[in-house]
């Protein structure tokens, strides 16, 4: 219930005001989010990269109502290939179709993803696609699939709660693509996703046991494998050990501020761990996704609001 709310609130322009405004969620905020600009992104991932943690870069802002707006995402996205580059870092970035336009034109979309992908293969980087809500779920797979010919790092990210998932999986598996596979963070219909806690890992789970396998792994496949959920990370560990599927042929990815034990522990065990570090100013929707998961984060904001 709170966390429907809180996803409501995610796209209320009263509320995005009064938070982005607001002293009291500043502390809250740096949490999660890793510069207001690219230039405090880099000093906050070359330290992570110090320590074995690699990155994915995201320029925060979605559902842009303009092709300007969708055009100067894309320029964002370039430069920020450049700087990867020139700082030597270790990191991918990760976009989302619709702050480079799918909601205005997907043609469009379509051709400034190309770019970013063409600019990121140029300097022997890769790119990753987030998922948005599901209305866009086909227009995202479909960029997706038609990019993986010319990049095969390419990657997307796949969502447990949506009915769709295991065919999609299935498809992306056979196509040796690359896949993020997370619980799902917007609000769903039942008729297109799971409600229930226990269904969406037991989906999560699912996923992982179709991905995690020695002929997946052959056909080209690769697996990130994003939560926080301390259970299904353990799964994850175990079902690689039993399928016989190397350290080296999939990665755990966690966001950034978020159970950095967790991090830390995996990437001391030898395991690939990569961390999504959102940066810029346009915060609030993902904030607020990141409250709906976890309603102990909004305790804490109130208790500061009652103690000031
Ligand atoms: C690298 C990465 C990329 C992602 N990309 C996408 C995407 O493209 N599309 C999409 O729909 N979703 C994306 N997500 C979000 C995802 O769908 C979930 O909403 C989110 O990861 C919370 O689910 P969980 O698997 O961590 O499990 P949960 O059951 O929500 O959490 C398990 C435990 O993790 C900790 N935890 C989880 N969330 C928080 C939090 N916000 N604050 C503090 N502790 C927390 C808590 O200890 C909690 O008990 C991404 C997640 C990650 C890690």
């Amino acid at each position: 219930m709170l966390r429907r709310f809180l996803l409501w609130l995610s796209r209320n322009e009263r509320m995005r005001r009064w938070v982005m405004k607001s002293r009291l969620t500043r502390g809250m905020v740096n949490r999660f989010i890793a510069g207001s600009n690219l230039d405090e992104t880099v000093i906050s991932g070359r330290r992570l990269n110090k320590s074995g943690i690699l990155l994915t870069m995201d320029h925060l802002g979605e559902s842009v109502s303009t092709e300007d707006e969708a055009d100067e995402a894309g320029r964002v996205y370039l430069q920020m290939l450049d700087r990867i580059k020139q700082e030597n870092l270790r990191a991918t970035v990760s976009l989302k179709p619709t702050q480079l336009g799918l909601a205005v034109g997907p043609d469009r979309c379509h051709q400034r993803i190309r770019a970013i992908v063409e600019k990121a293969v140029g300097h022997g980087l890769s790119v990753e696609i987030d998922m948005e809500d599901s209305p866009f779920t086909d227009a995202t797979l479909s960029i997706y699939e038609a990019l993986l010919k010319s990049d095969r790092n390419l990657r997307v990210c796949l969502q447990s709660y949506l009915s769709r998932t295991d065919a999609d999986l299935r498809r992306l598996i056979d196509a040796g693509g690359s896949v993020r596979l997370v619980k799902g963070a917007y609000r769903e219909p039942a008729a297109v996703a799971v409600q229930s806690k226990g269904e969406v890992n037991d989906a999560f789970l699912r996923h992982m046991q179709m991905a995690l396998t020695p002929d997946a792994v052959l056909a080209g496949f690769r697996l990130a494998i994003a939560t926080h959920d301390d259970k299904l990370v353990q799964a994850a560990r175990e079902i690689a050990v039993k399928n016989r599927v190397d350290k080296k042929d999939f990665e755990f990815q966690f966001l950034y501020g978020i159970r950095t034990d967790l991090q830390a522990g995996l990437a001391a065990d030898g395991y690939t761990v990569r961390v999504y570090q959102p940066y810029g100013q346009q915060w609030y929707p993902y904030f607020m996704r990141r409250l709906a998961e976890r309603p102990a984060n909004l305790w804490f904001l109130v208790k500061n609001l009652f103690r000031s």
